[in-house]
């Protein structure tokens, strides 16, 4: 499988087992400094955007800096597969966002780097060094991707993979071995559009490519561990994890080619869950239901909270609209 030991060749046997693994898209990038990236970052941090998200203030310097993360570190290679799956949800009835009612990312994205790593310790002949990381190391993954050239960040700050729009997830892998491939610029893709800008409800997006993630929902319904203030359960409307208004307005999301990986099946049995469902549930019903899925990371009690404040916000909704 040695492609004449020319590293261009080795990229493009990459390329085509990627594709085999059902990767949407595929890049490497040169661990060369991100300022303009680690600037936006910097600045998230100073005004205070990340909320309470307090991991983020830490490993500053390997964000910066991939090297000091892994020694001898050459490429960075950068992988998106797709789980843009038909979804079709009732009225009236609780949200969870499209990446949340399949199998746990983490583990499907995983299995399939770890079968690339194993082609390309085929295609490097010699003892290869790789790290595998899938959201478990401080890179600034979405600067990465684009400096690979797999995507470009829209005005929603999601990285939008051409014919593969943004319902896609990202993992990398470091390798010590130096990897060579042609890049195509990528255009901006937003134009004029500001539909994500508009719809957002609760302001979380400032401005194009400026998010405060304390407003967005996603924060509040999957990374907040806290009770609510009352502002905030206003806040999540019918969201009961997660939120994907941003993308579900995108153009491009409706414009994809390439669509769901066939490892993420969707659960069915989670579209249009009620609130009293999830009041009522116990530990092991909890367990039953959502072990697998990225819902069973927040746990039952945060999950509660989220359930008890949408119902109260369909409640509110019904009451007006009556
Ligand atoms: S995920 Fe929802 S709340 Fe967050 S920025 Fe997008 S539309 Fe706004
Ligand atoms: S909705 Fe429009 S502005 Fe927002 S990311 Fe998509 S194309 Fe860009």
């Amino acid at each position: 499988m040695l492609m004449n030991g020319q590293p261009l060749s080795v990229a493009r046997q990459i390329r085509k087992e990627a594709a085999r693994l059902g990767f949407a898209a595929i890049g490497f990038s040169s661990p060369v400094p991100q300022p303009v990236a680690m600037q936006h970052y910097t600045d998230m941090l100073h005004d205070g955007r990340h909320g309470e998200m307090s991991y983020m203030e830490k490993q500053r310097e390997e964000r910066s800096d991939p090297s000091l993360l892994f020694a001898g570190l050459r490429t960075i290679i950068s992988a998106a597969i797709s789980y843009n799956y038909p979804l079709h949800y009732g009225d009236g009835v609780p949200k969870i966002s499209k990446y949340a009612l399949i199998n746990d990312y983490h583990t499907v994205l995983r299995a399939k780097l770890e079968d690339l790593v194993a082609t390309i310790q085929l295609l490097v002949e010699e003892p290869l060094n790789a790290r595998i990381t899938v959201d478990s190391s401080p890179l600034l993954e979405k600067a990465w991707a684009e400096e690979a050239a797999i995507g470009k960040t829209g005005k929603n700050t999601l990285l939008k993979v051409p014919s593969a729009g943004s319902y896609i997830f990202l993992g990398e892998i470091l390798v010590d071995r130096e990897i060579v491939a042609t890049k195509l610029a990528l255009p901006n893709y937003c134009g004029s559009c500001s539909n994500c800008l508009e719809r957002c409800p609760t302001g979380a997006l400032l401005e194009p490519g400026k998010i405060d993630a304390s407003k967005c929902i996603s924060y509040l319904t999957v990374e907040l561990k806290r009770e609510f203030t009352a502002e905030e359960a206003a806040m999540i409307g019918e969201w009961l994890f997660g939120c994907d208004l941003c993308q579900e307005v995108c153009p491009h999301n409706r414009q994809t080619t390439i669509k769901a990986n066939e490892s993420f099946v969707l659960r069915q049995n989670l579209v249009n869950i009620t609130t009293e469902t999830i009041l009522n549930l116990t530990k092991s019903g909890f367990r039953e239901l959502f072990y697998g899925t990225p819902i069973f990371r927040i746990g039952l009690r945060r999950l509660k909270r989220n359930a008890r404040a949408v119902a109260d916000n369909l409640k509110r909704s019904l009451y007006i609209n009556a």
